[in-house]
């Protein structure tokens, strides 16, 4: 590792070492990130992934962190964050972000220029580079409906733009090329007017906040199982309100596993598997995670 961080000293790609987990997820369990690299363009993206496979140290992206929990012992490797890939450009209906751009942003900004089809992002808290690979969606509408072209760095460090007809994409997930990262995207929206889309954006907003728990979460801990959520099989356990740790299974939302402050992911994971276990045994129901778990890595 010392070594990468010496050629990204060297080369002035911003990075940097020993980042507490808990800044870097929505949830904020874990221990800390040996190194967060920043880069501002994609020729900075490209050294810096380049540099980290020559060395053999294990790095994977993060975008808004509100999908994935990050192991208490640390990561000993690298996150790379995309925040400065930032561009947002609406030219007519077609409007092109970049992957950093956080999804409620970018949400009010289309509703604010007139541009109406992106309104289900405004409460999801992640950027759109996240957005793309878990295909967000919620009130029916999905980031797939709109995307049109993703433009992505290959695992072999060409810059790559596919139609978005040419990707798979499914209910929360997306499949992109192995060791794609996702740089920026093209979207056709519809004009509207902003008046009824800012409307609509509170109605939505209004909906999730007197629905979901507003303390600290990574969100759906489970997905669902063919059209039934999670939630209606958890229901049936009897375990909302249950604390393991700093965990607490919601009592609002029981999907939702929340942190009461001092949460770490080993309790979030004993809580989910004892919730697991339950729903398995009482509905005959395997529930699949939602939620992804970035493991540490054993060598830098
Ligand atoms: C309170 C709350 C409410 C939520 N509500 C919803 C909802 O209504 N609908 C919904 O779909 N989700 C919801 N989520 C989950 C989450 O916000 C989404 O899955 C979101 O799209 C994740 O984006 P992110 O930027 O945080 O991604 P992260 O969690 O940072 O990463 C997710 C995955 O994408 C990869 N990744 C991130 N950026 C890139 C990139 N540029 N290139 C390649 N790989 C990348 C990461 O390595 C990881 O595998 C909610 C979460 C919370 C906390």
């Amino acid at each position: 590792m010392e070594k990468t961080i010496t050629a990204l000293r060297e080369r002035e790609i911003p990075f940097a070492e020993g980042v507490s987990a808990e800044r870097l997820t929505t949830f904020g369990s874990g221990g800390r990130v040996r190194c967060v690299i920043s880069p501002r363009s994609v020729k900075e993206l490209r050294f810096a992934l380049k540099v980290l496979s020559d060395r053999r140290v294990p790095s994977r992206v993060i975008g808004g962190g509100s999908n994935v929990l990050l192991p208490d012992q640390g990561y000993n490797g690298a996150l790379l964050s995309l925040a400065c890939f930032d561009l947002l450009q609406a030219r007519g209906c077609e409007v092109s972000v970049g992957s950093g751009v956080k999804m409620p942003l970018f949400a009010a900004r289309m509703a604010q220029t007139g541009l109406c089809g992106a309104e289900f992002l405004c409460g999801i808290p992640g950027v759109m580079g996240g957005g793309v690979i878990t295909n967000a969606g919620a009130f029916g509408g999905m980031l797939s409906d709109l995307l049109t072209e993703v433009t992505f760095l290959s695992a072999e460090g060409e810059v790559v733009r596919l139609p978005a007809s040419c990707l798979t994409f499914g209910y929360h997930s997306a499949v992109l090329p192995r060791g794609a990262t996702v740089l920026s995207m093209k979207m056709r929206l519809a004009q509207g007017d902003s008046v009824s889309i800012k409307a609509r954006m509170r109605e939505m907003m209004n909906k999730r906040l007197s629905s979901q728990p507003h303390e600290r979460s990574a969100g759906s801990v489970f997905r669902k199982t063919g059209n039934t959520s999670a939630a209606i099989y958890i229901e049936q356990t009897g375990l909302k309100g249950k604390r393991i740790g700093g965990a607490l299974l919601s009592a609002k939302h029981c999907n939702f596993i929340v942190n009461e402050g001092s949460a770490t992911t080993q309790e979030y994971y004993a809580l989910a598997e004892l919730v697991r276990e339950r729903v398995a045994a009482l509905c005959g129901v395997r529930l699949d995670y939602e939620v992804e778990r970035i493991c540490s890595p054993t060598k830098s």
